[in-house]
């Protein structure tokens, strides 16, 4: 009996170190591929971090692996939701994917994390979110149907103005943070509060209070993750993606979009109600085909023709698009975010693929063995230098404009504006004219209120959801 608990021990010990292989890569650098390499060397197992496999069909256009590529390595979270749902959430997938690796870790299998989707990972990697339901669903993309969002977009609909008031009566440290004009944020503050009966900003502290927390989210969910950055010339990248193209569409991929929309789609246009938007109906490549698959019965094979072909382009620039928002996204959050709980990352360069190997399967064997080992790497992690904190959240006030600025990078660059130095000139002169010359003294035209010490309430939000801050970040006259 004891002898068997210290083996298994024993087992955990060895599994843990690392605890999980995270393989994060835009569309088209060979993650699966890697990951399979991987997994049938190191008794690993294969978790699909990407939101639209793990619903059932458009296995091409969502990119899934082969039913020979699953055979040479367990796959986990693939094809196992109706296409018809549309309320599959963040949440759903973290819960699901959490216990597979307990269990994993019980069999003293190596959780290898393949993804994809970018707060579908950062669930797992780290304990940013909140349980209020409603956080979980604005870190993802999709909006999810139900009451909570119609109460936020309910609050939405006050403005800017009268949210923020109101948020300053229940939770004035998160209004401090926020602008007046971010009412999709106010929003959201506000109705933690009223679901919870808790200030946003107790959340958030008490997220970053548990052990390890850094200010921009909770604390890692396991220590010292093994994490690969696939990465490659973005001009390689591109040809490679189009090519990606071409041979899903020699894959059948005109067949599997024409056979989905009879069977899940073609009812809802007839009845309008067709929505790309939610689950895997938003999935790039099948709305870019819209119009051909819609094409009226009259239509002859040429148009039909030019509305496919438009359809790849389509699909093509899409690709593009979204493999540079998945790097802006591992720079963002891996690269340059500050703090402590930020993993190590090797990168692995993709570029040339006849030497894939060389460069890439052989450095990241090598890297993970030293990891096993509790040895340092040969290689050293990815880091951007120089840079600096900041805090995108810090409330500024400009008193010589009567403006008031949120974030570190927007005060800096609003002190360096044109309309700044117009206003302090104006001001200038408008003192001169009133004072005696000799007693004006170097004005101190702007104040800054340093709100470092409040957490800054960027956790738990994915790219997709922090970007939409919209423009009003920068330069709105205010008055509070
Ligand atoms: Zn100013």
């Amino acid at each position: 009996m004891a002898a068997s608990t210290r083996s298994m021990q024993y087992a955990l010990q060895k599994a843990m170190a690392p605890s999980l292989v995270v393989i994060l890569g835009a569309t088209g650098t060979g993650k699966s591929k890697l990951a399979i390499e991987i997994g049938k060397r190191v008794q690993g197992e294969i978790i699909s971090a990407d939101s639209m496999q793990v619903y059932q069909g458009l296995d091409i256009i969502t990119n899934k692996v082969t039913a020979e590529e699953c055979a040479q390595c367990r796959h986990h979270m693939i094809s196992f939701v109706d296409p018809l749902v549309s309320s599959y959430t963040v949440v759903d997938f973290r819960n699901k994917a959490l216990a597979l690796i307990e269990d994993m870790h019980s069999r003293d299998k190596l959780p290898i994390i393949v993804g994809g989707t970018n707060y579908y990972i950062e669930s797992l990697l780290w304990k940013v979110l909140v349980d209020t339901g409603q956080e979980d669903k604005e870190s993802g993309k999709e909006k999810e149907e139900g009451g909570a969002t119609d109460r936020k977009e309910e609050l939405e609909k006050l403005g800017g103005a009268e949210l923020h008031k109101r948020l300053a009566e229940v939770d004035p440290e998160m209004a401090a943070m926020l602008h007046p004009n971010d009412t999709r944020k106010i929003a959201r503050s506000l109705q933690v509060h009223e679901e919870t009966g808790v200030p946003h900003s107790h959340w958030l502290e008490k997220q970053r209070g548990q052990e390890g927390g850094d200010g921009l989210g909770g604390p890692l969910r396991y220590p010292d993750p093994c994490i690969f950055w696939l990465h490659a010339d973005m001009d390689a990248l591109d040809k490679r993606l189009d090519a990606r193209v071409d041979e899903m569409l020699s894959l059948g991929l005109i067949e599997e979009l024409r056979d989905f929309h009879l069977r899940y789609n073609q009812q809802k246009v007839q009845d309008q109600s067709q929505d790309y938007q939610h689950g895997i109906f938003q999935s790039i490549g099948f709305k870019e085909f819209h119009d051909y698959l819609t094409a009226p019965e009259h239509t002859t094979q040429q148009e039909r023709d030019t509305l496919r072909d438009k359809g790849i382009e389509a699909l093509k620039i899409a690709t593009r698009r979204y493999a540079r928002k998945q790097n802006k996204w591992v720079r963002n959050r891996f690269l340059k975010r500050p703090g402590d709980c930020v993993p190590a990352v090797y990168g692995l360069d993709v570029t040339d693929v006849s030497r894939w190997e060389e460069t890439v399967l052989n450095p990241a064997l090598q890297i993970l063995d030293s990891l096993r080992k509790g040895e340092q790497p040969a290689v050293e992690p990815i880091r951007v230098e120089g840079v600096e904190q900041r805090n995108k959240r810090s409330h500024h006030t400009c008193d010589v404009c009567d403006k008031v600025i949120i974030g570190d990078l927007e005060w800096t660059a609003h002190l360096k504006s044109k309309k700044h130095h117009y206003h302090v000139r104006k001001k200038r002169k408008l003192d001169d004219a009133a004072v005696p010359p000799a007693s004006s003294v170097e004005t101190a035209p702007c104040l800054s209120q340093d709100t470092s010490s409040v957490v800054a309430p960027g956790c738990g939000e994915s790219e997709e959801s922090s970007r939409d801050s919209r423009p009003t970040d920068k330069e709105v006259p205010v008055t509070l």
